[in-house]
């Protein structure tokens, strides 16, 4: 078809790709300074207690200050940071910060909250994995109990068997481990019966539509249902309003976290907002 419509087609192409590969490049070698270059931020967002009406937990999520583009989420380059090698390095700097944060936060004296840290399924099957997470939570003065990790269903399922030893490892140090986005990976029931996890979060896309989707409805009660008899903690991701608040109490689902209770934000903001955790309900009414 192109070759009918004459080389302009071809140029067309070439200048459209050549722009894809340039841009690709240019992500690439500014990420690879990110970090010396201080582009990198951890933001938290709460998990809370319905029923105690206070925050349990904060996300530790990363964001890029780029110097062209503003504020760049993880989706757009954590994917590029596990292509080029870089995720280990990047999510050590994640846990260190996140850990060293949060014992700010502890000796403040503020209310103690577990710190929840993503983990790249390129990091869970790293040989070094559980030896670096030891050594930056040593360093942290944090106690294991204060820490969480959460792993992908996907992830968890790329590499069971090490992944599974190496989270039984952490586990039995103590340290929480929650099974993230549960519900958009193939994990079966089999697995999540042996699964080294304390916690399930249920992914957000079930919970968007839970007041008007029957199915989702369905899929959400059971998913609660299934966490409560295996003894998991369950915790619904992404809910932004009351009706889905009501819906998730109504099915005995405790932890909620979504921009209803806050969106992720700074540690100096995250400090004011533990400061005054009664601001996190002011406009959620529980
Ligand atoms: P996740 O771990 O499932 O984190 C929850 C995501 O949902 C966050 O997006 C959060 O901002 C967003 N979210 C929370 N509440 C709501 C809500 O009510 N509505 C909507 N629409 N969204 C909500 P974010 O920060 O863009 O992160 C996206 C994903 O990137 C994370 O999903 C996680 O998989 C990954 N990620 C973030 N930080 C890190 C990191 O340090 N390391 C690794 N490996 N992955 C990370
Ligand atoms: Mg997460
Ligand atoms: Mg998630
Ligand atoms: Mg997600």
């Amino acid at each position: 078809r192109a070759k009918e419509q004459g080389s302009g087609a071809f140029r067309f192409f070439d200048k459209r790709m050549n722009q894809h590969v340039l841009e690709r490049l240019l992500t690439e070698n500014a990420l690879r300074l990110a970090l010396q270059n201080n582009e990198l931020e951890v933001y938290y967002q709460p998990r809370v207690n319905v029923e105690s009406e206070k925050i349990v937990g904060l996300e530790a999520l990363i964001r890029w200050h780029h110097p062209g583009r503003g504020l760049v989420l993880p989706s757009e380059f954590i994917p590029l940071a596990e292509e080029i090698g870089m995720i280990t390095q990047i999510g050590e700097w994640v846990l260190e910060t996140a850990c060293r944060q949060s014992r700010i936060w502890s000796d403040m004296g503020l209310p103690p909250t577990r710190i929840s840290v993503n983990i790249s399924a390129y990091q869970l099957s790293s040989p070094t994995f559980v030896e670096r997470i030891q050594r930056v939570l040593g360093a942290s003065g944090l106690n294991p109990c204060d820490l969480e990790l959460e792993i992908t269903e996907s992830s968890l399922m790329k590499n069971l068997e090490v992944s599974c030893e190496h989270l039984n490892s952490l586990r039995s140090q103590g340290i929480f481990i929650a099974m993230d986005d549960f519900g958009t990976g193939y994990s079966s029931l089999a697995h999540i019966k042996r699964l080294p996890i304390d916690t399930l979060k249920i992914d957000q896309s079930f919970i968007v539509n839970i007041a008007e989707d029957h199915n989702d409805a369905a899929i959400v009660s059971a998913t609660i249902a299934l966490a409560h008899h295996l003894g998991l903690n369950v915790v619904a991701e992404g809910v932004t309003d009351e009706e889905q608040v009501a819906f998730l109490k109504a099915q005995h689902c405790q932890e909620l976290q979504g921009y209803l209770f806050g969106k992720p934000r700074p540690a100096a903001q995250t400090t004011e907002l533990l400061k005054s955790p009664k601001s996190v309900f002011a406009t959620a009414v529980l």
